[in-house]
């Protein structure tokens, strides 16, 4: 068997590890790179191997750093299987069609503003390349382990990530690796914990919080403290937030500080239809979160949700204070950034950010202090409160990290992936002192003989 490392090296983004045994190839993972520009134009670069030479793709989440790449390889030839869980493929359903729609958009944008040195700008791949690809997607059900080929195993288990979150372990005659996927954390609010992994001959690990530990502080103290602040002075709260997973997570939060009576009864506004039609999805999977059934439909009750574009156009003009959860997470793009461009001048207002920002975003700008930002090419200034809440990440840290591994130290070499170098490193250089296990953080491009 033979692993190469495609994306992930040194980043977060662009999770890709090939496989290639007896003649078969395997792509584990197939994301987007995201935030800066020299990242994102790796998206353009081309594969080692023919798209079309890629026998299958096994998804473990549906997150774009992870799946986002799918359309385009299927443009490119790859004609396989997609393997994943039936709630990757449910939010895959959302995320893929949006993303495309979101990428056509730019290349527009760019063709009309003559941004592009390319005449004309083409998108990565449209929506119908993302609704294309969803027809060959399969799925695979947790814990139960199936063959792709002869003389290969899959088993995927629960990572606790977001909904459909995998690891996966993959077995052939004379070995087997496990793929840790994205980790979930064992306190999440609303996550079940990443189940414990049967031992494999070697293990890649995500490192996105390899160098921290989450603080011990109380998220829900937290957002209180920051609702009641904001609406004592009159402000909006603009949380802007990832659609698939932590929308969900922030419903939560404000609907449990209200039940409870720690904020005041202030309209909450959820601008992304996505984050409504996934908080669906997540009441059809009960048994991977910690929610019941009735938690759960009342999440979807909890917030106005925004559908047009007018409607959205309004928020801007709130006179009282609110809440707008709004997409995207990092204010990369998306609704959110016409919300910033009305509520950043403001003093009374808070900007509070939920999840980790990438070097190169907006959001990593804003939270590093920036008195303004460049929305829709003209300069905004910030005056707002900007707050990061730390201990919302849906991702294991350091300390949790370690211990999920503590069942798979025999491994006979740990890879470290998904990480900024720091972080990778800092996690490698942590195993070696625990566990002693051989580790190692993959270049871009390597390529391992297991
Ligand atoms: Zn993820």
């Amino acid at each position: 068997m033979q692993i190469q490392f495609l994306g992930a090296s040194g980043t977060v983004t662009g999770s890709r590890y090939l496989l290639t045994h007896e003649g078969r190839r395997l792509l584990v993972d197939c994301g987007l790179f995201q935030g800066v520009k020299e990242l994102r134009l790796r998206n353009w670069q081309p594969l080692p191997v023919d798209a079309s030479a890629i026998d299958a793709v096994l998804l473990t989440h549906a997150h774009l750093d992870h799946s986002g790449f799918l359309p385009r390889l299927v443009c490119l030839g790859f004609k396989g299987p997609v393997f994943c869980t039936e709630g990757t493929r449910e939010l895959c359903g959302l995320l893929l069609p949006d993303s495309g729609h979101l990428l056509e958009e730019e290349a527009d944008f760019a063709n009309r503003h003559g941004f592009s040195k390319h005449r004309p700008a083409l998108p990565l791949y449209t929506e119908a390349d993302a609704r294309a690809a969803l027809a060959s997607f399969q799925i695979c059900a947790f814990d139960e382990s199936f063959s792709p080929w002869p003389g290969w195993r899959v088993r995927l288990t629960r990572a606790g990530h977001i909904l459909g979150a995998a690891s996966a372990r993959i077995e052939w005659d004379r070995g087997s690796i496990l793929f840790s996927g994205d980790l979930g954390r064992s306190d999440d609010l609303v996550m079940r914990a990443p189940q414990p992994c049967e031992p494999a001959g070697y293990v890649v690990v995500e490192s996105t919080y390899g160098d921290r530990l989450h603080p011990t502080s109380d998220v829900l103290e937290e957002v209180a403290q920051v609702v009641n602040r904001t609406a004592a002075r009159g402000g909006t709260v603009v949380i802007p937030s990832f659609a698939v997973g932590r929308a969900q997570t922030l419903l939560y939060c404000l609907r449990k500080l209200k039940d409870d009576g720690r904020i005041p009864e202030m309209p909450v506004y959820l601008n992304s239809p996505m984050a409504a039609d996934t908080t669906g999805i997540y009441c059809r999977h009960l048994d991977e979160h910690r929610l019941a059934a009735k938690d759960c439909a009342a999440l979807g009750k909890s917030a106005t949700i925004v559908n047009t574009v007018e409607e959205s156009r309004r928020l801007n003009e709130l006179r009282f204070p609110s809440i707008i959860v709004s997409a995207s997470g990092m204010a990369t793009g998306g609704r959110v950034l016409h919300h910033l461009k009305a509520y950043a001048p403001d003093e009374r207002n808070t900007l509070l950010f939920s999840g980790f920002q990438a070097a190169g975003t907006r959001g990593a700008a804003l939270v590093a202090g920036a008195r303004t930002i460049k929305i829709h090419g003209s300069d905004v200034p910030v005056r707002a409160e900007v707050v990061q809440l730390q201990n919302l990440s849906a991702h294991a840290d350091r300390g949790q990290l370690l211990a999920w591994l503590a069942p798979l130290a025999s491994a006979r070499r740990i890879f470290v992936t998904h990480g900024e170098a720091v972080a990778s490193d800092a996690l490698r250089l942590a195993i070696k002192a625990r566990y002693w296990t051989p580790v190692t953080v993959p270049g871009d491009g390597d390529t391992y003989q297991l």
